[in-house]
C-alpha cells in the first residue's frame, strides 16, 4: 500500500492548502480590514494556484496509477472509495485548459461588478453583453468537461455529481403538477395567516443569545466551531473540527438570524459529523451541494418550522426577548414563521413556494443552454413564468433576472440543487421517522439526538464514499422523489391555511 499511503499523503497536502484558502476567505468575510483587500485576493490567488497544480501534476497521475494497481476499486471498501474519488477529481480538473481557467475567471471577476451596477440601475441592457461572454464561456466549460446526453448535464455535474438534467426535469415537473394548484389555494387565504409578530423590535445582543441556544440544543458542537457576522451568511470548515457558521441581524425583523442561524447549523452538522476515517482525503467533504442542502433545510423548516420544536422554545423566546411577544401565543407565532405568500426574491420565499422560484431558473437555463431561448428575450420569459408559478410579475428586472449573484459569477447548473435539497430534506426525515417514530415527541422536549444520529450514520459520516444517488437509494430505499415533500408540505399547511 505503498502508493496508496503516498497519494493519501498528497491529497493531504493539496487539502490543508484548500483549507488554509478557505480561512483567509472567512476572515475576508468576517475581520478583515479593508485595506488589505487587494493582497488578500492576491494571496488566496496564490494558494489556489499551488493547490490546483500539486492536484493536476504528473506525480499525482503517477500514484492514482499506482494505487489503482494495490486497491481493488470496484470493491465497497474506503480505500476504493478513496481512489475513485481523487481520480474523479484529478480528471475533472485536468479537463479545463489553464488558459480557459484563466479567462473564465478574468471574466467573472469583472462581470461582478458590472452586475451589482446593472442590479442597482435597474438596467439588464447593461449586462447582457457580459452575460451572454459568461453563457458562452460556460457552454465551453461544459464541452471540455464532456457529458453523454444534454449539454446542461456537464454542468450539472459540477455541483450534484452524475445528475442528468432529464431526471431533475422529470421531478420538477411532477412536483409543479401537485405545487402549483397547492401554492394558489394558500394564495387565496392570506389573510388567515399574519407574520407581524417576526416584524417588531428584537435586539440583536439577544437574537444572538437565542440562535446560539439553539444551534446548541441542536446539536452543533462549538468546541470545533463558532459563529460571527457577515453581509451573506455561509458555513465553512478547515476540518471536521473546525466548522464555522455566520449569520446577519436584523433589529426589526427577527426570521433572518434565527432561521439563518438555524440553516446554516445544519450545514456545519453535517461536516462536524464526517468520519475521522475520511480526514486528508478528498472524501472529507459534503457528497454534492444537494444533499449538503438537505441537512440546512431539514433543520431550517422541517424541524425549527414545526409546531413541536416550538412548544419547547417558544417560552424561552417569550423569556429572551421579554416584553416582546407577550401577546403573541404559541399558535400565532408558529403560523407568523410558516407564512406563505408569492414574492419576487428568492432568497426571501417560504418553504411553499421557494421550490417555484428554482424551476423557472432551471428551466431558462435549460432553454438558454439548448439556444430555445435568447438572452435578451429572457426578461420576459422571466416575468411570464413568474406570472404562470406565482401569479405576480416583477415591477422591474432588479427584482426579476438580476436577483441573484449566480449567473455573474460563472454559476450556471447550480440553482437545482437548492430544490433538490428541499425535496430530499423530507424524503430523508420520512425515512429517518419510519426507524423512529417517537421523533417528533422527542422534538418536543427538545431532544434532538435521535434524529441527528441517525443523520450522521446515514448521510454526515460518508462524506463522498458513494455517489448521491447511491447514498439517497441507501438512505431513503429510492431514488429523489417529490412525493415526500408534497405531502409534508399538505400535512402542515392544510391546517395553517384552514384549507
Ligand atoms: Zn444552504
Amino acid at each position: 500500500m505503498q502508493s496508496f499511503n503516498a497519494l493519501k499523503e498528497r491529497t493531504k497536502d493539496i487539502l490543508n492548502l484548500k483549507y488554509a484558502t478557505a480561512l483567509l476567505e472567512w476572515d475576508q468575510q468576517t475581520y478583515m480590514p479593508e485595506g488589505a483587500a487587494e493582497a488578500r485576493a492576491s494571496q488566496i490567488a496564490t494558494l489556489s494556484k499551488l493547490a490546483h497544480e500539486m492536484l493536476t501534476a504528473d506525480e499525482t497521475w503517477k500514484l492514482i496509477e499506482a494505487a489503482e494497481r494495490e486497491v481493488d476499486t470496484n470493491s465497497d471498501s474506503l480505500e476504493a472509495a478513496i481512489v475513485r474519488i481523487t481520480k474523479r477529481d484529478f480528471e475533472r480538473s485536468n479537463k479545463l485548459p489553464s488558459q480557459f481557467v484563466a479567462e473564465f475567471a478574468a471574466t467573472t471577476a469583472m462581470a461582478h461588478e458590472i452586475w451589482v451596477k446593472a442590479r442597482a440601475n435597474n438596467d439588464y441592457a447593461a449586462f447582457l453583453p457580459t452575460l451572454e461572454k459568461i453563457f458562452d464561456l460556460c457552454r465551453q466549460q461544459a464541452e471540455y468537461l464532456g457529458y453523454e446526453d444534454h449539454i446542461y448535464d456537464a454542468l450539472l455535474d459540477i455541483f450534484e455529481p452524475n445528475a442528468k438534467s432529464a431526471y431533475v426535469a422529470k421531478v420538477f415537473s411532477n412536483l409543479r403538477e401537485e405545487l402549483v394548484p397547492f401554492a394558489q389555494a394558500i394564495f387565496e387565504h392570506q389573510d388567515r395567516v399574519s407574520d407581524e409578530p417576526l416584524h417588531r423590535q428584537f435586539p440583536l445582543e439577544q437574537q444572538e443569545t437565542f440562535g446560539l441556544m439553539i444551534a446548541r440544543a441542536l446539536g452543533y458542537d462549538f468546541k470545533r466551531g463558532r459563529q460571527d457576522k457577515v453581509v451573506h451568511p455561509f458555513c465553512t470548515s478547515f476540518s471536521r473540527n473546525d466548522v464555522r457558521i455566520t449569520t446577519r441581524f436584523y433589529p426589526d425583523f427577527l426570521s433572518p438570524a434565527l432561521f439563518g442561524t438555524i440553516h446554516e447549523t445544519g450545514h456545519a452538522l453535517y461536516e462536524q459529523g464526517l468520519s475521522p476515517e475520511l480526514d486528508g482525503t478528498f472524501l472529507a467533504d459534503g457528497v454534492s451541494l444537494g444533499v449538503h442542502e438537505s441537512q440546512s433545510r431539514l433543520w431550517e423548516n422541517i424541524v425549527g418550522r414545526s409546531y413541536g420544536f416550538w412548544s419547547y422554545f417558544y417560552p424561552d423566546a417569550q423569556r429572551i426577548f421579554a416584553g416582546i411577544l407577550d401577546d403573541v401565543s404559541l399558535d400565532e407565532f408558529y403560523k407568523a414563521i410558516n407564512a406563505v405568500k408569492p414574492s419576487f426574491i428568492r432568497v426571501e420565499a417560504d418553504e411553499v413556494t421557494y421550490p417555484l422560484h428554482i424551476m423557472l431558473r432551471f428551466e431558462l437555463e435549460l432553454d438558454i443552454l439548448s439556444g430555445n431561448l435568447s438572452l435578451k428575450d429572457a426578461p420576459e420569459a422571466w416575468n411570464s413564468k413568474m406570472q404562470t408559478y406565482l401569479g405576480i410579475t416583477p415591477p422591474n428586472d432588479s427584482e426579476g433576472i438580476l436577483q441573484d449573484v449566480h449567473w455573474s459569477s460563472g454559476i450556471i447548473g447550480y440553482f437545482p440543487t437548492y430544490a433538490l435539497g428541499t425535496l430530499l430534506s423530507a424524503q430523508l426525515y420520512e425515512a429517518a421517522l419510519k426507524d423512529h417514530p417517537s421523533i417528533p415527541e422527542e422534538i418536543q422536549i427538545g431532544k434532538f439526538d435521535t434524529l441527528l444520529e441517525w443523520m450522521r450514520t446515514n448521510i454526515h459520516q460518508h462524506g463522498r464514499r458513494y455517489m448521491p444517488d447511491e447514498l439517497i437509494q441507501k438512505a431513503t430505499g429510492q431514488s429523489l422523489t417529490h412525493a415526500p415533500y408534497m405531502r409534508y408540505l399538505k400535512e402542515k399547511y392544510t391546517p395553517i391555511y384552514d384549507l
